[in-house]
């Protein structure tokens, strides 16, 4: 039998499969809250300005396309972190490198993480962004899962959270999203991130943070306020990170992992294994994105741009948020929720309906990406909604 016989088929992306049924779909007021890109209130994913701009400055300054390296492009690496890191920014137990975005950022981590330790376990809440999972599993680290959110009671679950990780084993690591989670868009609290820290600080885990949505949730500082609680608490700890949101540069798979490590020894350890890896991932991860990115922030007036910019996407997803709790207040946990996503407290029926009736298109969990709204549909997609809520 033919080689490629041995492959199973495999079930076809369930997000991008509602892409292709909203197409389809001929109503011309259908409104897609599925796939987890912003969209302005016209319902367009734009390049921002800051972008364009530094995309002109590179066409007409890059001298070179040569090869840079597994760790890609350092000034991005190194111009981000004040912004992750804060004061803490030269700490020198800690390193980074560029990677193909969030995804390629979480991949190289677990990879290391199980290079390091085969046998640890990583923990993840549930529910959790679709992709970490299998991203863990593809690692061949074990997965766990542990509480986190609510769906009925849109409450975060730091109790059941703590009770479930008591199970963990010192070393194991614990996956984090660092704000706006996804898909719940539960805000952790200062007071939550420092109980986390504690816990984790004393049972010995690893926090492996991912922060996808740096500036869409609270603002730039605010949202890597837990971050770096739990980095000052953990000795060990790794950070992934996406620009492909806060920057708009989706396809351009733009983001960075950070190792901190508990010595000098252990840190270029890790980072040899890091550029090790990811010369068999993908060698070297795509400069484009990365490059613009590094010219916005070391260009002042680009990167004022960029944030007015930023901290407009974040207050219209806001705004969107207080519309749907002022008009249903049974959705009022919708306002308390910040960044791209809330997972509606509806059941499977009601996702159904609201696509065949409604043509209202969501994730088969009930996430809707909130900035998928324009502020014109709340009432309809509200009153469409009341009808399955509790
Ligand atoms: N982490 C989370 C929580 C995400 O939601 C996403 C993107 N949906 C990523 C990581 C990966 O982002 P990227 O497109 O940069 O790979």
């Amino acid at each position: 039998a033919p080689v490629l016989d041995g492959l199973p088929q495999q079930p076809a992306d369930p997000l991008l499969a509602l892409i292709g049924m909203f197409r389809a779909d001929p109503r011309p007021d259908k409104i897609d809250l599925g796939v987890g890109v912003f969209r302005d209130d016209g319902g367009a994913t734009p390049v921002l300005d800051a972008v364009k701009h530094a995309e002109e400055l590179l066409l007409a300054r890059q001298d070179s396309k040569s090869y840079l390296g597994a760790d890609g492009d350092r000034g991005f690496v190194a111009l981000l972190e004040p912004i992750v890191f804060g004061a803490d920014a030269a700490n020198p137990l800690r390193t980074g490198v560029q990677t193909p975005g969030g995804t390629g950022a979480l991949r190289l981590g677990m990879d290391l993480l199980a290079r390091a330790r085969p046998d640890m376990a990583i923990w993840i809440g549930e529910p959790s962004w679709a992709n970490h999972v299998p991203t863990a599993a593809a690692a061949q680290l074990t997965v766990r899962r542990h509480r986190f959110f609510d769906q009925v009671s849109q409450r975060l679950e730091i109790d059941a959270m703590l009770a479930g990780l008591a199970q963990a084993r010192p070393g194991d690591a614990l996956l984090l999203h660092g704000c706006g989670h996804n898909p719940s868009g539960a805000t952790v609290h200062a007071a939550d991130w420092l109980r986390i820290a504690a816990f984790v600080r004393e049972r010995g885990l690893i926090p492996f943070v991912d922060l996808a949505y740096q500036g869409l949730a609270h603002g730039l500082e605010e949202d890597a306020a837990g971050l770096r609680i739990l980095l000052e608490a953990a000795p060990e700890a790794l950070v992934a990170y996406s620009c492909d949101k806060n920057f708009g540069m989706y396809r351009d798979r733009v983001g960075a992992l950070w190792v901190q490590a508990t010595d000098g020894d252990a840190l270029a350890r890790a980072r040899s294994n890091m550029l090790s890896l990811a010369r068999t991932f993908w060698s070297m991860p795509p400069d484009h994105g990365a490059a613009v990115v590094r010219l916005v922030l070391s260009d002042p007036l680009l990167r004022a741009s960029w944030e007015a910019e930023l901290a407009g996407m974040r207050d219209r997803i806001a705004g969107l948020r207080r519309a749907v709790a002022a008009t249903e207040p049974r959705l009022a946990a919708l306002a308390e929720q910040t960044g791209m996503f809330s997972l509606l407290p509806v059941s499977a029926a009601a996702v159904t309906a609201l696509r065949e009736e409604h043509g209202i298109y969501m994730a088969g969990d009930a996430r809707i990406n909130v900035a998928g709204l324009r502020l014109e549909d709340v009432p309809r997609f509200v009153a469409a909604v009341g009808r399955w809520l509790g």
